[in-house]
């Protein structure tokens, strides 16, 4: 490809997380052409960042959400040997989650996208929409050959961080109230652990071997509570532990040098757990993140904003398109520290509204993922893997419909587009509850 190449496509998404993950097969198998942008080397996006990360959420009242969560699961749950696992977290308030192998779970999501007929553009950075009105009509976007520009007949934001969404105009917020973004995190894997000794006392967190870590000076302050998990594969154990504050996901140099604070604190937690905790010592480090793990930047306005309290109330929104049941999982912004106490009761759940990745203005722009229009405590909740997964496969279903009746994405017909979902065994929608 030359410089100044000049694409067209129906549907362009930006970011190859797990929300264009599902924006882009959900819309490539209603029939549309479909180019996903991905400026890194990999599908996943934090799921690649933060290799062997268990996909939460994914079962709201012990039941899967259903829909490319449900087809994903079931393809490595049916290989021989099964390459994923559903299992209890350990974790407070957290439900079951679902843990899988990395590579190839990452290996089967490219050939989802494969056979839905995406061309997928790794290393492709888009960066700002060419507007016309309330439209966008082309994206500016670069690889290594250069910066060209791609007309798209409907735009779906997946990048996260939302940049293309905010040059077009789209207002946000940063964080909370405050503009406090979640930590970063750096993960990395313990292999060759013995799991009989290391989970054998009663405390998912560690936290009596941590205070003494810390005191001693050999662990970082953050690290009172060790998010330390069993991993997919046997004796390996996932470490979610090392959080750096007040990083600005969004800037480059911010998040490189939070991957190199991270390095540091990871291989000294790694040192730590050989040392000091039993079932560790012939233990070693392994999938060190390429990058820290951006939990929280931009948060784009919707028609819809989710508040927490529509979520502690367990609603059920007319165009819901996904059930969620997931704790107010809150990361260390600026002093807090991490909790996640229930958003609602057992045995209830909510549904995520279209409308919250839906812009007010523009007329052929979504938005999925982490840069939902939510408020800080429903996007706590909101954030999992499954539930991105979902978000994307809503509005790449939303695409179709909007294309094929002519109307602007503010117009789509809800009815239409829960009743499409259903269709693809999305589970818990319109009217019907999650055990139908
Ligand atoms: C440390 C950490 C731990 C977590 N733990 C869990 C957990 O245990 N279970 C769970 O379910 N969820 C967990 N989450 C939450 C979950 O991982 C994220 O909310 C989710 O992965 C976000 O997906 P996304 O697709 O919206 O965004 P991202 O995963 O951030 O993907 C965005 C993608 O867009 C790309 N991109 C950005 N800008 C551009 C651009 N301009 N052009 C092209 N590409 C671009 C990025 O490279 C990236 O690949 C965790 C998150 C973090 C950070």
């Amino acid at each position: 490809m030359n410089e100044g190449t000049h694409l067209t496509t129906d549907v362009l998404v930006i970011g190859g997380g797990t929300a264009g993950f599902g924006a882009a097969v959900a819309a490539g198998r209603q029939g549309l052409d479909v180019c996903l942008f991905e400026e890194g080397r990999k599908i996943g996006g934090v799921m690649a960042f933060c290799p062997g990360m268990p996909w939460g959420a994914a079962y709201p009242c012990d039941t899967i959400i259903g829909g490319l969560m449900e087809e994903l699961s079931d393809r490595l749950f049916a290989m021989d040997p099964p390459a994923a696992a559903k299992r209890p977290c350990a974790l407070e308030n957290f439900g079951p989650e679902i843990q899988y192998d990395h590579d190839i779970a990452t290996m089967t999501m490219f050939e989802m996208l494969e056979e839905a007929g995406v061309r997928v553009h790794l290393n492709t950075t888009a960066v700002a929409p060419v507007m016309a009105g309330k439209r966008i009509v082309g994206v500016e976007y670069f690889d290594r050959h250069g910066a060209h520009t791609i007309s798209p007949r409907m735009v779906i934001d997946c990048s996260g961080d939302g940049d293309v969404s905010a040059k077009a105009g789209v207002p946000y917020t940063l964080g909370d109230d405050e503009g406090n973004m979640m930590g970063v995190t750096l993960s990395f894997q313990m292999i060759d652990a013995d799991w009989s000794r290391v989970f054998a006392e009663d405390d998912p967190y560690f936290r009596r071997y941590a205070a003494k870590g810390i005191a001693a000076g050999r662990l970082h302050e953050d690290l009172a509570q060790l998010y330390l998990m069993k991993g997919f594969h046997k004796d390996t154990v996932f470490c979610n532990s090392v959080v750096i504050r007040e990083v600005d996901g969004a800037d480059p140099m911010e998040v490189t040098r939070a991957t190199q604070e991270g390095r540091r604190r990871c291989q000294q937690l790694a040192q730590f757990l050989k040392e000091d905790i039993p079932g560790f010592e012939n233990a070693r480090m392994a999938y060190l993140g390429p990058t820290v793990g951006v939990r929280e930047t931009r948060k784009l306005e919707g028609v819809y904003r989710v508040t927490g309290e529509d979520l502690a109330r367990a609603t059920k929104f007319h165009d819901g398109i996904v059930c969620c049941d997931n704790p107010i999982d809150d990361v260390m912004r600026a002093s807090s520290n991490a909790t996640h106490d229930a958003m609602v009761e057992e045995g209830a759940y909510y549904t995520i509204p279209f409308r919250s990745l839906v812009p007010k203005e523009i007329e052929n722009l979504m938005f999925a993922g982490r840069i939902i229009s939510a408020d800080p405590i429903a996007f706590a909740s909101v954030r999992g893997m499954p539930q991105c997964i979902a978000m994307g496969q809503a509005t790449g279903t939303a695409a179709a419909i909007a294309l094929r009746d002519g109307v602007s994405v503010q117009n789509v017909d809800p009815g239409k587009l829960v009743t499409a979902l259903q269709a693809q065994k999305v589970r818990g929608l319109g009217g019907t509850t999650l055990t139908t």
